[in-house]
């Protein structure tokens, strides 16, 4: 037998075969393969070079065609991300300019490369409330059926083709029920109204009723058969400040306020209940809201609340109070406050409410990474919509702000939603991960 032989290299333990030796240079194999990576790694750090694609260009929509266009992978090269988010650059495109970006989604469509079109379309439906009705019988054609929320303009032809192929098209039934709701004209309202009535033959093929449909766009049938909105408009974002720039300017707090603990604890798992938002009845965000108080406070555990709806009550000097209606969630008994991260003293202070609204389904697509935090707004599910029942009077509670954790915590994750139901009085707060 051959006497195996110690590797050279200084901490390895391992023995390799005299022949191993003779080929490696005295290395054992793993020992060898680290060295080489490590090699490879010094050369690319040596010969990297920054590539910026957006050096001097201005115009937003040569820099979002720049954002859209696939980045050739090689390790020699370190992109330079452009000075603003995606999101900011369609933000900053002017009426021609989101044509322009739409001819080129189409274009990009026609040319094969359908994601790229679609998510350019996605961006400016969900930004801009662009209209594509001149386009939808295209995507149609194109047998594109997703995403639904680019057919909310679709032209009155098109919609009554919509209502006769539901009924034959079982493999896009999902989807087209979803592309009517968000439609939702009076034509659609109809509709749904009648299969709630009698309901269609294909109705066994779904796992909820058509009506129920709705709610991802954002509306319901109400019991009388009229539409009803499901969520608060207008939209205003809430956005972090950097840390380091902390403003001079004392943004007046009574007005508004975010993530303020409370005096109270959460009668589950004993943690102190915290004010997810507070913000003035007279703030515009809030116009259409019938509310009794001054203040709009709506507080939670933020813990129970990510394991089942968190029900508020008011009080008569309009203070939320632990609902009597809130049924304790599955294993909330076994909660340890300890075991959560503590929420930093002043996270809250780092939030600013926009001064300008914005479109109503701008965070509604939550993949595409929108700043998602909002007072009003349709709300980016992580999920399927679930808009908690009011445990007083049944009806759907009316969604009107969310949180994404991930901004309020250093590893958060999620998304806290904020519902009211004016006529009770209550508020309701649930939470949704991927
Ligand atoms: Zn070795
Ligand atoms: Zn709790
Ligand atoms: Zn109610």
């Amino acid at each position: 037998m051959t006497e195996r032989i110690p590797c050279i290299r200084e901490g390895c333990a391992n023995t390799i075969l005299p022949a191993t030796a003779a080929k490696t240079g005295g290395y054992c194999m793993p020992c060898k393969q680290e060295m080489e990576r490590e090699e490879r790694q010094r050369y690319i750090e040596a010969h990297r070079r920054d590539v910026n694609l957006y050096a001097g260009i201005t115009d937003p929509v040569k820099v979002l065609k720049i954002m859209h266009e696939p980045q050739v992978r090689d390790p020699l090269i370190r992109y330079v991300p452009y000075e603003q988010s995606k999101e900011q650059a369609y933000l900053s495109l002017a009426a021609e300019q989101q044509d322009e970006m739409k001819d080129y989604a189409m274009h990009r469509i026609r040319t094969g490369d359908e994601d790229a079109g679609k998510d350019i379309l996605l961006y400016l439906v969900c930004y801009h409330d662009t209209s594509l009705t001149a386009e939808i019988p295209e995507l149609l054609e194109q047998e594109i059926y997703y995403p639904v929320i680019l057919y909310k303009s679709a032209s009155a032809a098109v919609r009554d083709h919509l209502l006769q192929q539901v009924n034959t098209d079982d493999e896009n039934r999902n989807h087209i029920l979803l592309m009517l709701a968000y439609i939702g004209d009076d034509v659609v309202v109809q509709q749904f109204r009648q299969w709630r009535q009698s309901p269609p033959s294909w109705r066994s093929e779904l796992y909820v009723a058509p009506e129920h449909y709705t709610t991802e766009a954002g509306w319901e049938l109400r019991k009388d058969g009229q539409r009803r909105e499901l969520f608060i408009t207008p939209s205003y974002s809430l956005y972090k400040v950097k840390e380091n720039k902390e403003t001079s300017v004392e943004v007046s707090r009574d007005s508004f306020s975010l993530l303020t603990p409370s005096a109270n604890c959460c009668p589950w798992c004993g943690n102190e209940l915290t004010t997810l938002i507070s913000l003035d009845v007279k703030h515009p965000a809030l116009k259409d809201v019938s509310w009794h108080a001054q203040q709009l406070h709506i507080q939670t555990c933020v813990i129970c609340s990510s394991y089942g709806v968190v029900y508020m009550e008011v009080d008569a000097v309009g203070e939320p109070l632990w609902s009597s209606h809130n049924v304790m969630p599955l294993g909330a008994d076994e909660i340890d406050p300890d075991d959560y991260v503590k929420l930093a003293q002043d996270v809250g202070r780092q939030f600013r409410i926009a001064t300008v609204s914005r479109r109503a389904f701008h965070a509604s697509e939550w993949a595409m990474e929108p700043s998602l935090s909002q007072i009003g707004g349709h709300p980016g599910w992580v999920q399927d919509a679930d808009y908690p029942t009011c445990p007083r009077c049944s009806t759907r509670m009316k969604a009107v702000a969310q949180l994404d954790w991930g901004e309020v915590e250093e590893h958060g994750e999620g998304m806290y939603y904020m519902f009211i139901c004016e006529p009770c009085q209550m508020t309701a707060v649930t939470y949704q991960q991927s």
